[in-house]
């Protein structure tokens, strides 16, 4: 028999608090009475919750736990194929793998973020435009199904439900596990390049000189500065050094408490935006980091979701097709000097092709993200970062999002049709279900 406790969830914003009762699966067939166990309820499998809105919330109902779900299955060298349960973290792959020379295919800013939620938003890292988005290297999935079943889905067995479930949100069904090829020569330690950027149309002109030749790359953008100085910031790019001891493991600070929302404003972001920039000499500089301060340098401070204070905060996230990009980051990044909403660092980054996905974020272009406190217009702020994605054809991230509108939705998902013919499918009950479904009227939501 299951044991569901009741439980409040959030999403890493932190800017909704539901109620659920959740399972926490300790083995696959666990999952499989979980979810027998939810007949008359809907399910929704929640990974790492870092996801930051409502995609991993299913409020008044049911949620299984894939945490204890955690174990790498079995690994090939030679083809670098791992299969691992739905709950191994990015950290687990890191430190299982790279001492061996392999890498995660494409991470997150996160290495708490589990390889089911990897399938579920087919998330992508700073290597994007080289390596593409996790999608992309996975050879297959056990998927456990509305009705109970779970079948093993590969782009040849059943190529619709394959790219339901690649950027799906986790509404096709559970992934149980997945089979996903890593990438030889990773070394523990990278060579990183830092520079200051002076504005909008330098960023550009950077990314276009170094996308196509180096691994990693990700602009830090001062969203706070206005005219001649829009856009100014500092480009990252990195390559692998040949060094191979492992680094010391790092030492994590804490947010002990949830900060008041005085303590963000205007003046405070803009000190620690410039600040941030100044790091940097005029004259650039290059460093040795380990690995994983490249990919993760927000996990250096656990729960920093907590500097938001009790209201929690919003993320913004789009891409816009590289044609667009000069005058759509432009209009984004003016709308957003312009409120008095403070922000700090936006992230820039280019990504190099369209997802395998129904609902896959990514297309060839130019990602912007940022936080924003709740309240202070922020809500209005972001129904306008959302006109302008759509004006200059961009689309919005899912695991990101919290205010989407479902017209915009259907206008920048043109695969939409597709991916609920399979919903239709393979789920017509409605199951498996998620706040985030609910808000974008999937699934015959009302
Ligand atoms: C600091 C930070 C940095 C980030 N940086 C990036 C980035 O650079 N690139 C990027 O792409 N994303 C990024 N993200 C977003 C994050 O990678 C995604 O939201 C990811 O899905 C989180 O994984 P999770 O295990 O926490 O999943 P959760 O947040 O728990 O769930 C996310 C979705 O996955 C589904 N899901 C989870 N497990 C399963 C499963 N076993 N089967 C089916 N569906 C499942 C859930 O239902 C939900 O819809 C970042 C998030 C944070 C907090």
């Amino acid at each position: 028999m299951t044991r569901w406790k009741p439980t409040t969830l959030t999403g890493w914003g932190r800017n909704r608090i539901t109620r659920t009762a959740a399972a926490r699966p300790e083995r696959p067939r666990e999952l499989d009475a979980a979810v027998a166990d939810t007949r008359d309820v809907t399910v929704l499998a929640r990974g790492a919750g870092r996801a930051y809105g409502d995609a991993a919330l299913n409020d008044g109902a049911r949620v299984v736990l894939t945490e204890r779900l955690d174990r790498i299955l079995s690994f090939d060298a030679a083809s670098g194929v791992a299969v691992c349960e739905p709950g191994v973290t990015f950290a687990d792959l890191l430190e299982t793998f790279l001492p061996r020379g392999f890498m995660p295919p494409a991470s997150p800013g996160t290495a708490f973020a589990t390889v089911g939620g990897a399938v579920a938003a087919d998330v992508h890292g700073k290597n994007h435009d080289r390596h593409g988005s996790f999608g992309d290297h996975v050879e297959w999935f056990d998927l456990l199904l509305a009705d109970g079943s779970t079948r093993r889905i590969t782009p040849e067995s059943d190529a619709e439900l394959f790219a339901a479930t690649i950027g799906g949100m986790g509404l096709t069904g559970i992934v149980r596990a997945v089979a996903f090829r890593l990438l030889p020569r990773a070394t523990p330690w990278v060579t990183v390049r830092e520079k200051r950027i002076a504005d909008l149309d330098g960023y550009l002109e950077s990314f276009a000189q170094v996308r196509d030749s180096v691994t990693f790359s990700v602009g830090w953008i001062d969203a706070l500065a206005r005219g001649s100085s829009l856009g100014q910031g500092i480009l990252e790019t990195a390559e692998f050094h040949e060094d191979r001891a492992m680094p010391a493991p790092p030492r994590p600070r804490r947010v002990p408490v949830d900060l008041p929302s005085f303590a963000l404003n205007r003046l405070s972001v803009r000190a620690f935006n410039e600040l941030y920039r100044r790091r940097v000499p005029t004259a650039g500089r290059e460093r040795q980091r380990s690995f994983s301060k490249l990919l993760y340098p927000l996990d250096a401070l656990h729960d920093w979701n907590r500097i938001y204070g009790r209201r929690g905060f919003y993320q913004f996230q789009c891409v816009l097709p590289d044609r667009t990009a000069r005058a759509g980051l432009r209009s984004l990044l003016e709308t957003i000097a312009g409120t008095g909403n403070p922000s700090f660092l936006a992230v820039l980054k280019t990504l190099g092709r369209t997802g395998r996905g129904h609902l896959s974020f990514p297309m060839r272009g130019h990602t912007l993200a940022l936080d924003f406190p709740c309240g202070g217009g922020a809500d209005e702020l972001l129904h306008r970062l959302e006109a302008i994605t759509l004006e200059y054809g961009g689309r919005i991230y899912l695991a990101k999002d919290s205010l989407l509108s479902r017209a915009g939705f259907r206008a920048m998902y043109p695969e939409l049709p597709r991916f609920e013919a399979v919903l239709q499918r393979v789920d017509p009950g409605a199951r498996f279900m998620s706040d985030l479904a609910r808000r974008l009227g999937l699934k015959g939501a009302a």
